[in-house]
């Protein structure tokens, strides 16, 4: 028992700490990503249900590493949140954004992911303010997707938070709605203007009844709420066509678009509706 105990602990200790070296180093080289400019913003067009015309486009975070290539949010958004540099940098996706939305078609509309970690600080009003102000958008064009994290804390300044922006006449979202565990209570004290049923929900529908249920009331409740509804990663034609017969409101997905440098979502309102 001893000698294989002794084995594990040989065999375990390398590998935690080529993690931990792994870990401090993408910490490090996240340091100066930002002023080395290596973040760059991909848009993923939202299209209206029925007119499948683009109303807007979701700005999603990508890295790119000189060595590792394009790193997916998945992998540094968490590390940065921990380290508390997603401020830093989610301030520079909300600049970034504002500022690319401006120079797209008129009336198009742009969604800016917040990490809850942002709300820690109230600067976030003033981040916002100041994003709005330096590129000229109005402000009804920004949309800001939050998921239930927000709303997690106890006290009321989050809360205090989201109606400061949203009387400021920025769309607040919520993101991945039906995943948390208590959306519906949340439903009723905060000012959403949209939910973004989660895309779980979407893949539920082929699995037959119990999926198309879910989805049902899931879209009466934002609508009986007065709230836009909003169906995310559709990537079928059987997805999309039941989605607008149920009256969902707008689609995003890979069907209509997969997320892309900003030259190209400018090219794509212009010239083409997607499918
Ligand atoms: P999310 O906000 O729920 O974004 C949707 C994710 O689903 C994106 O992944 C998008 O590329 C992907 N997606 C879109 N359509 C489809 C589809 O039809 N099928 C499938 N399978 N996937 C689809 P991505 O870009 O890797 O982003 C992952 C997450 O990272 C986001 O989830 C969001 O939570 C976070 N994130 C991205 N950008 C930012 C940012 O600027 N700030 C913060 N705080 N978080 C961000
Ligand atoms: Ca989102
Ligand atoms: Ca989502
Ligand atoms: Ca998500």
């Amino acid at each position: 028992a001893k000698a294989s105990g002794r084995r594990t602990w040989c065999l375990y200790q390398p590998q935690m700490e080529c993690e931990n070296r792994e870990r401090r180093r993408l910490e490090e080289d996240l340091g100066c990503a930002l002023e080395k400019g290596q973040f760059e913003l991909h848009y993923q067009p939202i299209v209206g249900a029925a007119s499948r015309a683009v109303t807007g486009y979701e700005a999603l975070l990508r890295w790119r590493h000189p060595t590792r290539g394009l790193v997916p949010p998945a992998e540094f958004i968490p590390i940065c949140e921990e380290t508390g540099l997603i401020r830093e940098i989610g301030s520079w996706v909300l600049q970034r954004a504002c500022e690319d939305a401006a120079g797209w078609l008129p009336g198009l509309r742009v969604a800016v992911n917040l990490s809850a970690v942002q709300f820690r600080e109230k600067e976030l009003v003033a981040v916002v303010e100041r994003a709005l102000a330096r590129s000229d958008l109005p402000a009804k064009l920004l949309e800001l997707e939050i998921t239930e994290s927000v709303l997690l804390r106890d006290d009321l300044t989050n809360l205090e938070i989201l109606k400061a922006l949203h009387r400021m006449g920025v769309s607040i979202i919520m993101d991945d709605f039906g995943t948390g565990y208590s959306s519906l209570n949340y439903m009723r004290c905060f000012p959403f203007d949209k939910i973004k049923i989660d895309q779980t929900f979407v893949r539920n529908l082929s699995n037959g009844s119990q999926g198309v249920a879910v989805m049902r009331a899931a879209i009466a409740l934002g609508h009986a709420l007065g709230i836009t509804v909003l169906a995310e990663g559709v990537e079928t034609v059987e997805e999309r066509d039941f989605l607008v017969a149920e009256g969902c409101d707008e689609l995003q997905g890979y069907l209509f678009g997969r997320p892309e440098r900003i030259m190209d979502a400018r090219r794509r309102s212009v010239d083409r509706h997607p499918p």
